[in-house]
């Protein structure tokens, strides 16, 4: 079986492994799409549900789908809402907050609007917004969630999927045999999400079962690093070995630059985390080894905001060509995090999403 090496889409193609960053609001925080094209990003992630609180599903296809809201020619992967709906489900005690076998009921905390979203309206939306890559609805499962609850939620994942294939097939008004040849049309990708948990017996049984309904692509569903911090790999390699070479294997949430590498070698190939994008907010940014302040396996990381960096007039890693090592001084970097400047973000984003888009450039899987 070949092993797929890129995903077509009508925006261009994403040569495999890719980084995504997250668009959450439709915006990657501080910098802009050119900036981020300039930092080597090629895809990104947006959030179905923000835009559909915020703005409207129906307001951006007016406008003209997300790629010419956003002004990003690129491929753009949306996710289902489900994690957003079950995060804001589980916190805070709304009675009108309900997940049922036909779907998600909850009260909107910015207008206090009851909203539904099923599998069903998930497709609509994403249909809507225009997206690359869709996502079916899921339940996502804790890691430490017993196994009744696990239980029910693989069982309604297979079941939401199911569902929202059929949506996604009504739409394109496509027959299974249309869909198993993906690269014949410029239909978007839509990719199934397995759960089960810490459980690799259910994490099995949801991967079969979602594998026979056929996607294009599965993702490692659920949290992926363990409640003590620590990265969940055992749960990646069990079901990285599952999934067939010729499907995209996408790690959710995944990760720090060594759990990426790990997850690599295990065969996942496309990746998405906050991680580059939230830590240089707070100074923190990615170097490589024996360059930053605090070591790990294969990078280190930058402290900016230390001490240290106060009379350094060195770039942030000489070996780095972003706009930022190529512009400015660990010592100014330094002052402009220190005094939360907009621009001091900017700067230590586009460092870090540069780090990220080198570390999976070396990594290219070779086209053929
Ligand atoms: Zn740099």
């Amino acid at each position: 079986m070949t092993k797929i090496s890129k995903i077509k889409t009508k925006h261009g193609d994403i040569k495999l492994p890719s980084f995504m960053p997250d668009a959450t609001y439709g915006a990657i925080q501080s910098i802009s799409f050119n900036d981020a094209k300039n930092a080597g990003v090629n895809e990104i992630v947006t959030t179905t549900l923000h835009l559909e609180q915020h703005l409207g599903s129906e307001y951006i296809e007016k406008i003209g789908g997300v790629h010419k809201f956003f002004g990003w020619n690129r491929p753009i992967l949306t996710d289902s809402g489900g994690f957003q709906v079950f995060s804001l489900i589980h916190v805070g005690n709304v009675k009108k907050n309900k997940i049922e076998d036909k779907g998600c009921t909850f009260k909107n905390p910015t207008d206090g609007r009851i909203i539904k979203l099923t599998p069903e309206s998930s497709q609509q939306i994403q249909h809507n917004l225009g997206s690359d890559i869709r996502t079916v609805l899921d339940e996502p499962t804790y890691l430490d969630m017993d196994q009744k609850g696990l239980e029910k939620a693989v069982e309604r994942t297979t079941n939401w999927a199911k569902r929202s294939k059929n949506e996604f097939m009504k739409i394109y008004n496509l027959t299974e045999e249309q869909f198993a040849q993906p690269d014949k049309s410029d239909r978007p990708k839509l990719f199934a999400v397995i759960q089960g948990g810490k459980n690799l017996k259910l994490r099995k049984r949801s991967f079969e079962e979602l594998h026979n309904i056929g996607f294009d692509g599965y993702n490692w569903g659920g949290w992926t690093v363990n409640k003590n911090g620590t990265f969940a790999s055992e749960i990646g390699e069990f079901m990285a070995k599952m999934i067939p070479n010729n499907k995209i294997k996408y790690a959710m949430g995944v990760g720090t630059p060594d759990d990426i590498l790990i997850s690599l070698k295990q065969g996942w190939n496309l990746f998405d985390c906050v991680l580059p994008t939230r830590n240089a907010r707070h100074g923190y940014l990615y170097v490589n080894k024996g360059v930053g302040d605090k070591e790990f396996k294969n990078f280190s990381v930058m402290h900016i905001k230390s001490e240290r960096y106060k009379y350094d007039t060195n770039p942030i890693d000489e070996n780095c060509n972003c706009e930022t090592c190529q512009t400015v001084s660990r010592a100014y970097l330094r002052h402009l995090i220190r005094i939360k400047e907009p621009s001091g973000f900017r700067l230590a984003t586009i460092h870090n999403l540069r780090f990220y888009s080198d570390l999976l450039e070396k990594q290219y899987i070779p086209l053929i």
